[in-house]
């Protein structure tokens, strides 16, 4: 078989001589897999008792091999309930994710906070990076280059010496997306009706210019920029400390098998930039009606990638090396068999 196409999991070979050849061909179809997975892109969904959403969440999700959940809201503000009474500190924080090692978080400062103090604070607590968010910019009407201005000046200089990843979400499609659950004109709208008249282009570009200018920085784009393959291959190629995650574009709804001709595109893609995706899904951990959708959602972005079928070492990469590598995580230990437990 070709296996440039059809890869298979490492261990079928080696039973070819193992043994002497005893197991040979034993298991000859199984496939390379993850051997864990870690979400780079997660939200605090449950607004008070969060920690019991968390392991709720990950005691379903660990049959899937979800070794780890970075959450992306390391704010102050949009943490105080969900973690830690009020007033809030990281200290909580600090402690539980050096206890758990299954957790990590982000500090997400807003675009009116760009102070240098909680940033410091954040990442001696245990922050492993940035989450930016751009579409604030859009909803309330403001310059699509704000982030240029000089305020921001300090915390991407901090960036750029401790080589911290930030994870950012910068541009907002303008079409609905049903297939995945998008709303028309999703911030779009409301930045309108303030009289905004810049693009997409101006977000992106604005972006661009920051990762050029910090390039120990290293700069994920949320959602792969809602932009196609070849746009992004572009990207990729001229600004190489740029990366995606896979949230929300990379999935298949549960009964979809992609097309082949869709399948090879994006698997050249995936193959040649194995090192500048990370798997992320943008799920929301909260509380009852909402973790079936959440479930469903985890499920399409762990088949949409199994079905590329990617060499072993191109699936260790996206599945978890590279979210190790940029947010200097530790491996996580023996996961091969599901145990995943720190
Ligand atoms: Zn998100």
């Amino acid at each position: 078989m070709n296996e440039d196409l059809y890869p298979h999991s490492p261990d079928v070979f080696e039973r070819e001589t193992e043994d002497n050849g005893f197991s040979k061909g034993w298991g000859l179809h199984f496939q390379p897999s993850e051997r864990y997975w870690i979400d780079c892109h997660n939200h605090a969904s449950a607004k008070t008792g969060f920690m019991q959403a968390f392991n709720e969440w990950i005691n379903w999700a660990i049959g899937w091999r979800l070794a780890k959940v970075i959450i992306v809201d390391g704010h102050p503000k949009t943490l105080k309930n969900a973690f830690s009474s009020d007033p809030f500190s990281y200290e909580e924080l600090s402690e539980t994710i050096k206890n758990d090692k299954r957790l990590a978080f982000l500090y997400a400062p807003g675009v009116d906070t760009p102070d240098v103090e909680p940033l410091i604070e954040a990442l001696e607590c245990g922050a492993k990076g940035l989450k930016l968010w751009s579409p604030t910019l859009i909803i309330e009407g403001r310059k699509p280059d704000e982030f240029e201005e000089p305020k921001w000046e300090a915390v991407f200089k901090i960036v750029n010496e401790r080589g911290l990843p930030i994870l950012w979400h910068v541009t907002q499609r303008l079409t609905a997306s049903p297939y995945t659950g998008g709303a028309l004109h999703a911030y779009w709208s409301e930045g309108w009706k303030k009289g905004i008249k810049w693009t997409n282009e101006d977000l992106l570009q604005s972006f661009l210019r920051i990762a050029r200018a910090y390039p120990n920085g290293h700069f994920i784009g949320a959602h792969q920029h809602y932009v196609g393959w070849d746009r992004l291959e572009q990207i990729f190629e001229e600004y190489p400390n740029t990366y995606i995650d896979t949230s929300i574009g990379c999935f298949v709804r549960w009964g979809d098998v992609m097309y082949p001709e869709d399948q090879k595109r994006i698997r050249r893609f995936f193959i040649k930039y194995a090192d500048r995706i990370l798997f992320g899904t943008d799920t929301g951990i909260g509380k009852d009606a909402h973790q079936e959708t959440s479930r469903l959602g985890l499920m399409g972005h762990i088949r949409f990638i199994r079905q590329l079928n990617l060499p072993y070492d191109e699936l260790q990469k996206v599945s978890h090396q590279n979210a190790e590598r940029l947010f200097r995580l530790e491996p996580s230990s023996d996961a091969r068999m599901g145990n995943i437990r720190p």
